[in-house]
């Protein structure tokens, strides 16, 4: 994403998360044993797991939608070409999830607030 930033001039980062995603829902599962390199995926995405164990309604969706937002954050605050030209107005990085049933894609109203004055 630097590379695409740096050198293709890429403005917009988009963090795309899908319903019902195998990933995801390995996470909220957590299997004790996990094969290959499946335990790497799933320590990347039990943060949102956490957060979103609280809610209402699908947890694998929730955790999606959250895994969404803590992407988008870290990339934010990815150090030092990310996080610069993010705060800088000189890129934008939000977050949405695609529904795999409807294909609709929303865009996540947490990822779209106080976003930096845009610059060129
Ligand atoms: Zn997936």
């Amino acid at each position: 994403m630097e590379f695409a930033f740096l050198k293709l001039k890429t403005k917009l980062i988009v963090v795309l998360g899908h319903t019902e995603c195998g990933a995801v829902a390995a996470a909220v599962e957590r299997p004790l044993n996990p094969p290959g390199h499946i335990i790497t995926l799933i320590n990347e995405i039990k943060t949102a797991v956490a957060k979103s164990s609280y809610l209402m309604g699908d947890p694998v969706n929730n955790a999606v939608r959250q895994n969404v937002i803590e992407q988008v954050n870290t990339l934010r605050g990815l150090e030092p070409v990310l996080s610069r030209n993010y705060e800088e107005g000189k890129l934008i990085i939000i977050g949405a999830v695609y529904d795999i049933h409807t294909g609709k894609i929303e865009f996540l109203p947490e990822t779209l607030l106080n976003l930096p004055q845009i610059r060129k």
